[in-house]
């Protein structure tokens, strides 16, 4: 088969995607499937089966990132990677990451049926720990393999009942022997949904992320004093609760005020004693900025610190403020950026370029190999709820983009 004809299998796509949205799937059609959980392990279980009846050769390194080969003619060129995650957010949806996994494979799948032989080695991967939910950072697996976090340090990291990613990732059987060490990429893709109502909203098929805006994220503890609701006079109290929702707002309007595309959030939030008649004396919460811009984004985060301090100092309630991930924008390689843009124009699919909201693995691959995303519209631009949503027709005309991607650069 002339290789200009071969399309990937939407149908078969589709089904794989269902198959695993059974792992870990909740009553309102999402997933619910945390790093190292056991729905992880099963989805990783399936996932390697998948890519053994399909001859790659699998290696797990030492992150629990597994990586499937199908060998080139010139081996020992640098090859062309592609993958994403299978682990979720809590109540996430069916198509952030899986999509980018199962795209990959169906790739692969097609060069094996199809006896497509290429110059270079093309692999896929399943990034470990890309939500960052259960452990944090996000994306300590591709975090470690490009260098940018210290294996042990990863191993060390606690979910909220202090159990650590190490002991998880030993205890369901996904820490390799391979060293999490990254070799030489020629081009490595990620395929993913959008997560934004960019592309829905124009009409657009294939999205061509530019880049990726820069991220800090605060854990931040508020500290009061407890007291009995009743006796306890208006003007006597040091109410942790109230000086962290002070908190919450001014980080609310402080895109407003530094302008740009900035994006701001408090996602979660912990209250105690969290009793109706007790005022609290301990919350804490979780700070997010995002922006283009990273002088900006610094801006942004001393200007916080200086508000919240304040916030503190009235009420009366000690803050802490842990910055505890904070990474740059990311520029992708624009000539790998061109070649999603061209290849999907040939395929017949309308593309847009524009920026990535949400972080990725790509943006660490991205440091050490030149690197490319391809975007397909998100329903309602929704995502991590369970209602994430994106058309088969879309799954498959973004696997379509990846394949020819995957096998231009391969043949390079
Ligand atoms: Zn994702």
């Amino acid at each position: 088969m002339n290789f200009k004809d071969l399309r990937i299998n939407g149908q078969r796509l589709k089904s794989t995607i269902e198959e695993l949205a059974k792992i870990g799937g909740t009553p309102g059609g999402g997933m619910h499937r945390l790093s190292l959980t056991d729905a992880d392990k099963k989805a990783r279980d399936l996932l390697v089966q998948w890519m053994r009846e399909i001859q790659l050769e699998i290696s797990i390194d030492e992150m629990g990132n597994i990586f499937g080969k199908k060998r080139g003619g010139k081996d020992d060129l640098p090859l062309v990677l592609s993958g994403s995650h299978l682990d979720t957010q809590p109540f996430g949806g069916r198509f952030d990451g899986i999509l980018g996994v199962t795209g990959a494979l169906e790739a692969l799948r097609v060069l094996r049926e199809n006896r497509m032989e290429t110059r270079r080695t093309v692999a896929m991967v399943n990034w470990t720990d890309e939500e960052g939910t259960r452990f944090a950072p996000a994306m300590l697996g591709s975090g470690v393999w490009t260098g940018k976090f210290d294996r042990d340090w990863a191993y060390s990291r606690p979910d909220v009942q202090g159990i650590k990613f190490g002991e998880e990732l030993e205890r369901i059987g996904y820490r390799g022997q391979a060293p999490a060490r990254n070799w030489p990429v020629h081009a490595y893709f990620e395929y993913h949904i959008e997560q934004g109502p960019v592309l829905e909203k124009i009409g657009k098929r294939i999205g061509v992320p530019k880049g990726i805006l820069g991220i800090i994220w605060y854990d931040v503890w508020v500290e009061g004093k407890a007291n009995q609701a009743g006796p306890t006079p208006m003007d006597a109290r040091n109410d942790a609760l109230v000086a962290a929702a002070e908190m919450v707002l001014k980080l609310n309007k402080l895109p407003g005020k530094m302008g740009g595309d900035m994006v701001t959030t408090v996602g979660e939030i912990h209250n105690s004693p969290n009793s109706r008649n007790i005022i609290p004396d301990r919350v804490r919460f979780t700070v997010d900025i995002r922006s283009w811009d990273d002088g900006l984004k610094k801006k942004a985060a001393e200007e916080l610190e200086k508000e919240f301090a304040g916030i503190s100092r009235r009420r009366g309630c000690p803050v802490r403020m842990e910055v505890i991930w904070d990474i740059p924008h990311t520029v992708f390689d624009p000539n790998l950026a061109q070649r999603v843009e061209k290849t999907a124009r040939q395929l017949g699919y309308s593309g847009h370029s524009m920026v990535s909201g949400a972080g990725h693995d790509a943006a660490y691959v991205n440091q050490v190999a030149p690197t490319a995303m391809i975007f397909v519209p998100s329903m309602g631009g929704r995502s991590h709820v369970e209602v994430e949503n994106t058309s088969w027709e879309d799954c498959e005309a973004g696997a379509n983009v990846l394949l020819h991607c995957l096998l231009r650069s391969a043949n390079e």
